[in-house]
């Protein structure tokens, strides 16, 4: 059999999505991950997966708004390749907020005036009476007096998209290893072959700066309650999000804790992710917790992803922080033009960093 010209390391998101692009363009790929085809060690079988550039830019860099732009235009494109059908949908993000909470919806609306004033084509964000509210989302009715409305942001089921990366894996051929951990160093696919480091925070061995971000989400099921998009709560401690997926499933989320620790759910996150959603809509109060799930956002100093080149035909993609599925095809798209032309255009007028 021939010897692969593309190992990656990591199967998570970053590595199944770029196993799959290199595979279609004709690559012999391998790809080596710590877990199984489940990715029960990949922050993105716990994210949420919204595709919200514009909610986004409350908690980050233009660039990772223009990164988001770029990857909404891409994502039907990519998910398209697939064999498996994936859950999409770009049916916008409402922003809620109680009365005690509006001093902090006004700076939250604030900060996106800002990035829409910075970045035209980004669709505006509408201020919504309570009438309005309902006209949207009529399970909330009477429910808030105000609130916002995100037009054309998505989100996807990040499970189903796992799932079908990993099939159509094997359907383009490539060698996969599972339950199977490497470092970098322990592996020679010879100086033709490309190796990749996409590890997530697993690569915190030789990118000392990532350190992880402990995140944790409810998954409900609430056949009870009807909302058609993802729905945010401005909240004071953390951006809170209610998700909702195929069958009835509804992701709640996140805690966002600077730590390592992979320890299961705390009583107070839970508690309060919880009593959140109920105040939302009180269906909640009758939804059964499936899982809660915890894991680590793989994290740069400055929040923001890099592609670093170490060596030639050596990269490391990581930094993908709380961002990794809204921006995802954009790294992708940057890293293939870094592999076909030397150098990435894309990441240039983007502003992704490329460090050599
Ligand atoms: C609670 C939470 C909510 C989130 N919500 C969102 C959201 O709504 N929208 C969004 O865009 N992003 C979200 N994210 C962020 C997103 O999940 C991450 O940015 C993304 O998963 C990072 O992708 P990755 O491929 O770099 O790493 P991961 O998905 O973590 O994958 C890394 C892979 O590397 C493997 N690995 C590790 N070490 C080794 C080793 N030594 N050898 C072989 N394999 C190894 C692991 O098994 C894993 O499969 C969220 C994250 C969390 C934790």
């Amino acid at each position: 059999m021939l010897k692969p010209d593309a190992t990656i390391l990591g199967a998570g998101l970053m590595g199944r999505l770029l196993a799959c692009a290199l595979a279609q363009r004709g690559h012999r790929v391998e790809v080596i991950d710590a877990g199984g085809p489940e990715a029960a060690h990949a922050a993105a079988r716990v994210a949420a997966a919204m595709l919200a550039p514009l909610a986004e830019s409350a908690v980050t860099e233009l660039n990772v708004v223009r990164m988001g732009q770029h990857a909404l235009a891409r994502w039907p494109q990519l998910l398209a390749t697939l064999e498996r059908p994936v859950f999409f949908q770009q049916l916008g993000t409402l922003v809620l907020w109680h009365r005690q909470d509006a001093a902090e919806a006004e700076r939250f609306a604030g900060q996106l005036a800002r990035t829409s004033a910075a970045l035209p084509s980004l669709p505006q964000a509408q201020r919504m009476n309570g009438e309005a509210l309902t006209a949207l989302e009529p399970s909330l009715a009477g429910r808030f007096a105000q609130g916002l409305y995100l037009p054309d942001e998505g989100q996807l089921d990040n499970r189903e998209l796992l799932a079908a990366l990993a099939h159509q894996m094997q359907v383009l051929g490539v060698t996969v290893r599972w339950h199977t951990a490497r470092n970098p160093d322990e592996l020679d696919p010879g100086p033709d072959a490309w190796l990749f480091d996409c590890r997530g925070l697993g690569g915190q061995p030789q990118w000392g700066a990532l350190r992880g971000v402990r995140g944790e989400v409810a998954r409900v099921l609430a056949p009870g309650v009807n909302l058609s998009r993802p729905t945010r709560l401005v909240h004071p401690r953390y951006p809170l999000y209610i998700a909702p997926k195929p069958e009835g499933v509804f992701v709640i989320g996140a805690t966002e804790i600077e730590s390592d620790d992979l320890s299961p759910a705390s009583v107070r996150s839970t508690l309060e992710l919880l009593s959140a959603a109920y105040t939302v809509h009180p269906g909640f109060g009758e939804a059964r917790i499936i899982e809660m799930g915890v894991q680590l956002r793989p994290t740069l100093p400055d929040n923001l992803p890099a592609l670093r080149l170490s060596a030639p035909r050596r990269m490391a993609i990581n930094g993908l922080y709380r961002h990794g599925f809204l921006i995802a095809p954009a790294v992708l798209d940057a890293a293939l033009e870094l592999v076909e032309q030397g150098h990435s255009p894309l990441a240039e007028t983007l502003g992704l960093a490329v460090i050599r």
